[in-house]
């Protein structure tokens, strides 16, 4: 299989000729190459964008929806076959894939498909003297690069709000995961999306998703990754003026208090902890507990980690699947020996699963790993792992939650398990990030703001604040 650009509504490899491989990480094996982009291939898809522009932003709302729409009824009718490219690009279990990833991008795409037609903008009456109202145009090309670890869930994300709201786009997907895209790009073709509209390069990060960055004529751009490139990214496009939305990464508290239903906060810990072998940048990697329960949560999370299914992805039985990639497999494993070496107790996993198919036997497995007695200044506390490794430390009443929560320079997710209401409240009030759940997990309704703070990111997406990012505010002042 040869994975191409989609350029101008074509299919195209790089200018330059060059390929990168694709591999399955479930196995280790290269499976397809794909186009590695850069600088060249990146002019030519701002150019087909730039081109596409005038036309897509005075196209009516309606028909722009319609064309949304369309797109996301041929995604969702070949549902199975994005389950089973999204599970081998990226390692996931294909039940993940059929059950969260593609039915979410359906989502996305309907979602902001249907918000441009209930959109209104404000006016401003200044007394009797004048009235002020407010315009919200379309941006012009939006450059939108995004994560691996959702591939066409977080590259959708991005695609539906941008192209909605009448910018087009040249988006750069991961290159490890870059099966889906160049299958939306197929869907969005046949769906009539007019070419240029939607544009798709592959390749490195610094060589196409640096490019775009770079390239004076992309006004808009849209990132999740990791903090380390959001940095180098806003080092780069600070000085050009660009309007930048950065989601970055997270080391995510999950708090559990004594009041809470142990059951329920063991279920959503499990959850939290190791959906997509904890590779979501909201995953709870930092478990926090009361500790009068301390001891009953971790013998029965410890136990409910120890049962879960890791095997071939493409068993529907499997609950947990392989990590992206060998590297990122080398720095999971660090964190492992690093947390031993620090005097850490590793109550289950630490190492590769036992029993993979031999299918699997060189692919990138982990098994789910649970670690105590790890103070909260360590690394393992502190940085952004990234896999199915999670921390679980006591607590003594709600301010040394909320200091340990706040205790790192993140501030994406929070979770709270609590039946105390006022608790809830004030413990959500403190905590510093961008989204806290009480009770809950991923539990996700797109109108509401997301992003992150501090590290985790500048800038919000979802619902109004997509709208919002991806078009430009103009007063226009009439005196009366
Ligand atoms: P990454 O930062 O390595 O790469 C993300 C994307 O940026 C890829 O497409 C990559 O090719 C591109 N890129 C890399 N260097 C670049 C550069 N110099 N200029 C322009 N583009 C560049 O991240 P990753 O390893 O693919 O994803 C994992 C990270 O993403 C984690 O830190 C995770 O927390 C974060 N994440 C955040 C969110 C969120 O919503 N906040 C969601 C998912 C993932």
């Amino acid at each position: 299989m040869e994975l191409r650009h989609f350029i101008g509504g074509a299919f195209t490899g790089a200018a330059s000729g060059a390929v990168l491989d694709v591999v399955e990480p479930a196995t280790g094996a290269r499976y397809a190459s794909v186009a590695d982009g850069d600088a060249a291939d990146v002019e030519r898809a701002v150019s087909a964008a730039e081109a596409a522009f005038p036309a897509w932003s005075r196209t009516p709302a309606a028909e722009r929806s319609r064309l949304l729409l369309a797109l996301a009824a041929l995604v969702e009718s070949r549902l199975e076959e994005f389950a089973r490219a999204e599970s081998r690009d990226t390692g996931k279990p294909v039940a993940l894939a059929r059950a969260l990833d593609i039915p979410r991008a359906v989502v996305n795409l309907r979602f902001f498909a249907t918000a441009i037609l209930h959109t209104a903008s404000e006016a401003h009456p200044t007394d009797h003297a004048a009235l002020n109202y407010t315009l919200r145009r379309p941006r012009g090309v939006a450059g939108l690069i995004s994560p691996w670890n959702l591939p066409l869930y977080l590259f959708t994300w991005k695609i539906a709000p941008a192209i909605a709201t009448g910018n087009t786009a040249v988006g750069k997907p991961s290159e490890l995961t870059p099966l889906t895209a160049t299958m939306l790009a197929e869907a969005a073709a046949e769906a009539g999306l007019p070419p240029g509209v939607l544009n798709v390069v592959h390749g490195r990060g610094a060589g196409a998703g640096a490019a775009l960055v770079a390239h004076p004529r992309v006004g808009t751009l849209s990132f999740t990754g990791g903090t380390a490139t959001g940095r180098e990214l806003a080092r780069a496009a600070g000085p050009l003026f660009k309007k930048v939305a950065l989601e970055l990464g997270g080391k995510n508290p999950f708090l559990v208090f004594a009041d809470a239903d142990l059951d329920a906060a063991v279920a959503g810990a499990v959850r939290a902890a190791f959906s997509n072998q904890g590779q979501i940048c909201l995953c709870g990697s930092r478990l926090l507990v009361e500790r009068p329960v301390y001891e009953a949560f971790l013998e029965r999370f410890v136990a409910r980690a120890r049962a879960l299914r890791v095997g071939d992805p493409d068993d529907p039985a499997t609950e947990q699947g392989a990590l992206i990639s060998r590297a990122h497999l080398q720095k999971v494993q660090g964190y492992v020996e690093h947390a031993r070496a620090e005097g850490g107790r590793v109550l289950c996993g630490g190492g590769p699963p036992p029993d993979l198919p031999a299918r699997c036997r060189e692919g990138f497995f982990h098994a789910p790993t649970v670690i105590s007695g790890l103070p909260p200044g360590s690394r393992v506390n502190q940085e952004e792992i990234f896999g199915p490794v999670v921390t679980v430390t006591p607590f003594d009443g709600e301010d040394e939650a909320v200091a340990l929560a706040n205790g790192t320079p993140y501030g994406l997710a929070s979770t709270v398990w609590t039946n105390h209401l006022a608790r809830a409240h004030r413990v959500a009030d403190r905590l510093e990030a961008g989204t806290v759940w009480i009770n809950c997990w991923l539990l996700r309704d797109l109108r509401v703001p997301f992003g992150g703070t501090k590290q985790s990111g500048v800038g919000s997406e979802g619902g109004d604040e997509a709208l919002r990012f991806f078009t430009e505010p103009k007063n226009v002042c009439i005196a009366l």
